[in-house]
């Protein structure tokens, strides 16, 4: 850091960190008026159930049609939204969003479909989050069975009486939670036997290599086999090729997500199971 650098690094770092902080001000303020101006928007990915063969769920992913700047993608709006405290607005927005998007699909017979959707750590620390969640699911008929809450591990790291409070107070209102990127994290199975989690997320990075890697095969088969002995059904993050499917199938992994089947689309691209 300048400060830690002495003075004259500190004078020397100044331009340009009035450049950094203006356009992230700029950025900031865009991003404020991106809810009112209706530019945020969901492309969703199909989750397809590995036995059937038949998509079971979509996973809900923001994005901002930014009019100069195009597609953001979540990766730079999701840090600034946390940093901001707008993530809570954008967090309701993103669930609200997909419910209604999931009550479309219940019109048109597709009631089975589970709808999955990413919560970020700010938002699952304030303390109206159980609330805003009873509320949306009120608000659009939503079938709380049908909806998957995406959590990650270092959100609930701190295993406190107060996180697995929230926790239960979410399943309480029907809905499922899923352990998102699992593997990146600090987290360990055994740890995991103390949240009430429904489903667990393997990360792409523990999957990309299982058809030419040995190792990582066997990290793969272990947490799936160790997953199940907990009770929780499996999805594979990042599926590009017949042959990592060939090997998941094999393993008893539940549901399969990636762009062997379908990278995010918008809600009219998607394609509903027939
Ligand atoms: P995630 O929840 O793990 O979502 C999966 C990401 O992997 C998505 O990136 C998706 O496009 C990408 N992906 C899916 N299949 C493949 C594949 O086969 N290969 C590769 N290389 N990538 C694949 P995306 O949409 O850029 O989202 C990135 C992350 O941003 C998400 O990771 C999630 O953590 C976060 N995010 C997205 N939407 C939201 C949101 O509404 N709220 C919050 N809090 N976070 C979100
Ligand atoms: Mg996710
Ligand atoms: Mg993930
Ligand atoms: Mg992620």
């Amino acid at each position: 850091r300048a400060k830690d650098e002495g003075r004259n690094a500190f004078q020397l770092y100044q331009p340009a960190m009035n450049a950094r902080s203006l356009e992230h001000l700029a950025l900031e303020s865009a991003l404020h008026r991106a809810l009112a101006r209706e530019e945020l928007v969901l492309h969703y990915q199909p989750l397809v159930d590995i036995r059937a063969g038949r998509t079971a769920a979509a996973e809900a992913l923001l994005r901002w049609r930014h009019p100069e700047l195009g597609l953001v993608p979540p990766a730079d709006i999701i840090p600034l939204a946390e940093e901001t405290g707008l993530i809570v607005p954008i967090g309701e927005w993103v669930l609200r969003t997909a419910c209604l998007q999931h009550a479309r699909w219940r019109e048109g017979g597709h009631g089975e479909l589970r709808m999955l959707v990413n919560i970020s750590a700010r938002q699952f620390q304030d303390k109206g989050f159980t609330a805003m969640v009873a509320r949306v699911i009120a608000d659009t008929g939503m079938p709380a069975a049908q909806l998957t809450l995406e959590l990650t591990e270092t959100m609930l790291m701190e295993g406190s009486e107060r996180i697995i409070g929230v926790l239960e107070g979410l399943r309480a209102l029907g809905v499922r939670l899923a352990l998102d990127d699992f593997g990146t994290g600090y987290s360990s199975l055994a740890y995991l036997k103390r949240f009430p989690i429904d489903e667990l997320k393997i990360d792409r990075l523990f999957i990309r290599d299982i058809d030419r890697n040995e190792n990582d095969a066997a990290i793969a088969e272990a947490i799936i086999k160790l997953a199940h002995s907990l009770g929780l059904s499996v999805v594979a993050e990042g599926v590009e090729s017949a042959a990592q499917l060939a090997i998941l199938a094999r393993n008893g992994c539940e549901l399969a997500q990636g762009f062997y089947f379908s990278q995010p689309v918008e809600a009219g691209q998607f394609v509903l199971p027939s």
